[in-house]
């Protein structure tokens, strides 16, 4: 079977846009309002030869009540199902209390995690997101999601992971 890659991170941080990019094609739906993608969606990808499936999920906020909190379970059950995890941060806000429970979401699941730090779409914003080793979650990947910027080098990642 097709190794799976689940994408989740709070919302409009650029989930959808990330899967388009990997994916190359714009196929998942991205807005400008957060909560748009409702529950899990998988896409097929391939990168180098290698054939995986990446699943676009809707923002996952803890402690959400009824909508949200919905999203955040799918989020949760698609980590469950993931090879690998994309835990995507916003690199121009930098790292939030939500961004910190979904760390220890991510712990739980003892799943392999990529920490990506996304919007980083020029060299300043990408140095500040060294600051996001503080996650603990290891090196962040600066990618911007919208321009290309560092795709490359993030799927060359996921493959060494899966
Ligand atoms: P999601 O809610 O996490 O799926 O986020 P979306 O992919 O729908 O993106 C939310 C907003 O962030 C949209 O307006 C995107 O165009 C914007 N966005 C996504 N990636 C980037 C990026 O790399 N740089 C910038 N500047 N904006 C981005
Ligand atoms: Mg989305």
């Amino acid at each position: 079977p097709r190794p799976v890659v689940a994408v989740v991170g709070r919302p409009n941080v650029g989930k959808s846009t990330l899967v388009n990019r990997i994916i190359g094609r714009r196929q998942a739906v991205v807005e400008d309002i957060p909560g748009v993608t409702r529950d899990r969606v998988p896409y097929d990808a391939q990168w180098n030869g290698r054939e995986f499936t990446v699943v676009d999920t809707g923002g996952w906020e803890p402690d959400a009540k009824d909508r949200a909190a919905a999203i955040a379970a799918q989020a949760e059950i698609a980590v469950a199902t993931a090879d690998v995890v994309i835990f995507v941060v916003d690199a121009m806000v930098g790292s939030t209390d939500v961004d910190e429970a979904a760390v220890k979401m991510l712990r739980r699941s003892n799943k392999p995690v990529i920490l990506v730090a996304n919007k980083a779409d020029n060299t300043s914003i990408e140095m500040e997101a060294t600051a996001l080793w503080s996650l603990g979650l290891g090196e962040p990947f600066p990618i911007s999601a919208l321009h290309g910027r560092g795709s490359g080098d993030l799927l060359d990642a996921i493959l060494a992971a899966l």
